[in-house]
Parts: C-alpha cells; structure tokens; sequence
C-alpha cells in the first residue's frame, strides 16, 4: 500500500505529516528543487534565505500554533507589533487607531461612521451563506454608502481584482474583515503579526523531518506529468515517462494544473474542473539597505499605481533573521488573460521604481540591493456569486484519486492556516475511506530520497 502525493507546498506537506502520523506509507512529488510553493524560499546572492511571498502568521492561527507545537517549533515564533496605513492624496495616512480612524481625510463625519460600523457589522455577522448571493458593491454600498465606497472600497477591490469585480461576492470583503480583526492580539487589541524564525520554510522542513523519520519519502525535482487512470481507478504516475505504480493518489495541485494532469478523466469531469480560475501574481520584491516606512501594509487608493500595496516584511520581522536586510514586496494580483504578465521583469522593474519614486520622493535608489520580480498565474482561486457548487470536491470521480486543493477553501481566504486546517480535514477523510490507519510505525523502513524515474 502507498500513497502518492502530488505537489510539496503547505498542502502536500501536512498532508503527507499527517498521513505518515497515522502509519500511512507517503510520497511526495514536488516538480521544484524547494519544498514550500508559494510560501517557500528564496537564496539571495550573499546567502539568506527569505520568503519568496510575504508572508504573515497571525495570533488567532491556532491550528498553525498546533502544528508548531507538536513540531517543537513554538520558541521559533515570534510576534510584533504592527502598523497599518492607507495611502491618499500622496500621503500615507496610519489607521491604527480610532483617533487616526476618525482623521481620515477623504471621508466626512458620517461616512466615517459608516465605514467603522461597516467593519464592526461584517465581524459580527455569524452566517456567511445569504452574502453567497450578494455582490460586494450592493453589500458595501448598503452598509457604508455610496461616497466611502466609491472613495475606500472601490479602488481596493479594483486593485485585488486588476479591475472588474462585478461578479465577486460580498463573501470576499466579509472574509477579510474577518481576519483583520484576528491581527488584533492581545489585551491591548495592539494590531500584531508574526513569523518563524527562518518563515515558512522552517515549518515545512520540520514536517519533512517527521515525514522521513516516519518512512515517508520525498522526492524533489519530480514533475508528475500524468496520473494514470485505469478502470476507472487511479493505479500510479507518469513521471519523466516512466510509470510508477500507486494504491491511491492524492494531487495538491491548483485545478487547472490538475486538469492537466488527468486527460483520460471524462469530459464532464475535465469541463466542471475548467470553470474554476484563480488571480495570478506579480510580486517584486525590493531588498533595501534601510527601512522604507515601518508599516507592516500601505494600502493603496489611487487608481494610477499599479502595485495594490507596500508590504514591508521587515516590520515584524527583526532584520538579524534575514541577513540585516530590509524586505518590501509590491504586489499587483492579476486577473486570468491579465496583459500584466507579459511585461518582461525590466518593464516591471521601471514601471514599479517610477511609481515608488512618485508615493516617496525621499525614496532614494541607491538603497537597493537586489530588485526581484517573482511572478505566479494561479494564486487565489475566484469565487464567483452562488458558485459554491463550482468547488471541486476532495473526492473524484476517479476511484482512489483524490483532490486538495485551494478552491475548496471557501469562504475563507487561503493562507498557511486555513491550507493546513484543509489538508488535516483531507487526511481524516483519506483515513475514513478504509486506508488502514494503525500500520506499526517499526514495520516501515526509512526509504532512500531516489526517484527511479527522476
Ligand atoms: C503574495 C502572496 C502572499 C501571501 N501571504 C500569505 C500570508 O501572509 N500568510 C499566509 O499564511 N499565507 C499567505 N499566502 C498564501 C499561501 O502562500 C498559500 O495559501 C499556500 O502556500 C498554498 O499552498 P498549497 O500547498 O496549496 O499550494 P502551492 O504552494 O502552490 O504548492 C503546490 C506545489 O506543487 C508543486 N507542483 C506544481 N505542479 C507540479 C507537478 N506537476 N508535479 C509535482 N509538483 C508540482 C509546486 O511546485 C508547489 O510546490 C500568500 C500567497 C501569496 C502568493
């Protein structure tokens, strides 16, 4: 009996940790040199490592803080103090407080009233399924009004989204709200986020350990490019055209990459996966000598930039763990087709300075030590109004092939804590389906980390 998984990002990870846990014999192949996807690491020229993505744990991840514990990482996590702004009118305006709140300048008296009753209304809904049908500009417009949306919402959506969000529901912005309040830590309600020591990529290294130290194996530099399909089952993997043989296979994949990976599933099955789409990413990541602002996040209002914020890492986390660097990431989230992506990384690279340059006149080039534009098509799964039956299941069609995967996350947003969350519920349903759970842990020898067909 063995169990392939396809795909080492958090997902495939603590799916395979929690497989293994329970005696299951796992493997998992990852096409990439590094575990971790999305939320793994990059190598900068002189050596450090750091998170190829921003990326924050907040103090309300309790299932992460579970896994940290159970992995003895607890002492690796670190939290701070964090700041957020907006920017309008060319200045960056703190709203951490209900005193800066209340100063905001593009909103009146009453609209800032609405916007703050907006915030604390969307944290005290407790049923998320009638917004299911509600499009975010009705929901937010009743709620704050026509003026703070127009003002506040709108340009925030229309940079998430890279423009059109007609069809988004009210589901989205209720999400997020949702977890704004969870940064809040604390008696003092002091906005925090935090990190491990060394990011993610400390997490997943920690899991592969328990993994191989349970007998599982990992294979890097492994891209599968078919699951075999016979009889209606899935019976192993096609990797580098070699066949390997597998009792069942669990992909980790985003859909339309799984859909790839499954030509001989019927066609019904391969159109219903094809409805699911995802935003996509241009993420520059700006390593600088020096601070830029000390906010954790700028959002940005003004329709004429194209990054939708200024994350600056390095504001929670203390820059002895990343090489004494400063790390800004200046995302724009692309919509499918979006003509963004084909710009080379130079034109980015200007495009992005110029507009740096305009928001911080002080902002001097020669603070920059490295420049880099990482990019990645499918990032956020689109949820689109009354589609949850859109939602791949974790069962397939396909007899012992299953799925578990981002779109499935819903309404939540997809993060390290709700993936992790999602990959334990897969595990429970795999160990349900009758895969024997109690196979004596001495009974599984530590395998080699070769992949005959790599
Ligand atoms: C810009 C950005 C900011 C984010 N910020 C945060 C944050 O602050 N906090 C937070 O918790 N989360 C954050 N996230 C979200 C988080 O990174 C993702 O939700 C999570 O990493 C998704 O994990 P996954 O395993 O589902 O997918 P992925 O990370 O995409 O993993 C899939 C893996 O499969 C591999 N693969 C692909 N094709 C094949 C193949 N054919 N064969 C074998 N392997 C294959 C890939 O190489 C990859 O390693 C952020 C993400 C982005 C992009």
């Amino acid at each position: 009996m063995s169990i392939a998984i396809v795909g080492g990002g958090i997902m495939g990870l603590t799916l395979g940790y929690e497989l293994s846990k329970r005696g299951l014999p796992i493997e998992i192949l990852e096409a990439s040199p590094v575990l971790g996807g999305l939320a793994g690491p990059m190598v900068l020229e002189d050596g450090t490592a750091v998170d190829r993505f921003y990326h924050a744990i907040l103090s309300s991840d309790s299932h992460l803080a579970q896994l940290c514990d159970e992995l003895g990482l607890t002492s690796e996590l670190r939290f701070h103090e964090t700041r957020m702004g907006f920017f309008y009118g060319n200045e960056i305006h703190s709203m951490n407080n209900i005193v800066e709140f209340l100063r905001f300048p593009p909103l009146g008296w009453v609209d800032r009233f609405r916007l703050g009753l907006t915030v604390l209304y969307a944290q005290l809904v407790p049923d998320w399924r009638p917004l299911e049908s509600v499009g975010v500009e009705k929901w937010l417009t009743r709620l704050s009004g026509r003026r703070v949306f127009q003002n506040i919402w709108r340009p925030m959506l229309r940079a998430k989204f890279d423009g059109s969000f007609d069809d988004t529901p009210a589901t989205y912005i209720w999400a997020r709200l949702v977890r704004m309040k969870s940064t809040r830590g604390g008696a003092s309600q002091k906005e925090e986020a935090g990190h491990l020591i060394g990011g993610y990529a400390t997490l997943m290294k920690a899991m592969a350990q328990r993994i191989r130290d349970a007998g599982g194996k990992i294979q890097m530099r492994c891209p599968v490019q078919e699951v075999l399909i016979e009889g209606g089952r899935a019976c192993g993997l096609r990797i580098r055209q070699e066949r390997r043989s597998f009792d069942a296979v669990v992909v980790t994949l985003q859909a339309p990459i799984f859909r790839r990976l499954i030509p001989a599933a019927s066609p019904d099955y391969l159109d219903y996966l094809g409805q699911t789409d995802y935003l996509g990413i241009i993420c520059p990541l700006l390593v600088l000598d020096k601070p830029l602002t000390g906010f954790w996040t700028i959002n940005i209002t003004d329709d004429r930039i194209p990054f939708t914020g200024v994350i600056e890492t390095t504001a929670y986390i203390d820059p002895q763990y990343v090489g004494g660097h400063h790390l800004v990431y200046l995302p724009k989230y692309t919509a499918p087709g979006s003509p963004w992506q084909s710009k080379s990384d130079d034109e980015i690279r200007e495009i992005w300075l110029q507009h740096l340059q305009a928001m911080f006149p002080s902002f001097d080039r020669r603070s920059i030590r490295y420049f880099l534009v990482h990019r990645e098509r499918y990032v956020e799964p689109l949820h689109r109004l009354n589609s949850t039956h859109l939602s791949p299941s974790i069962n397939t069609p396909i007899k012992d092939l299953y799925l578990s995967t981002t779109a499935q996350i819903y309404p939540a947003l997809t993060n390290g804590e709700s993936v992790s969350r999602h990959a334990r519920q897969t595990a429970q349903l795999i160990l349900g389906g009758g895969y024997p759970s109690a196979i004596p842990q001495e009974s599984i020898a530590l395998q080699e980390e070769t992949c005959a067909a790599c």
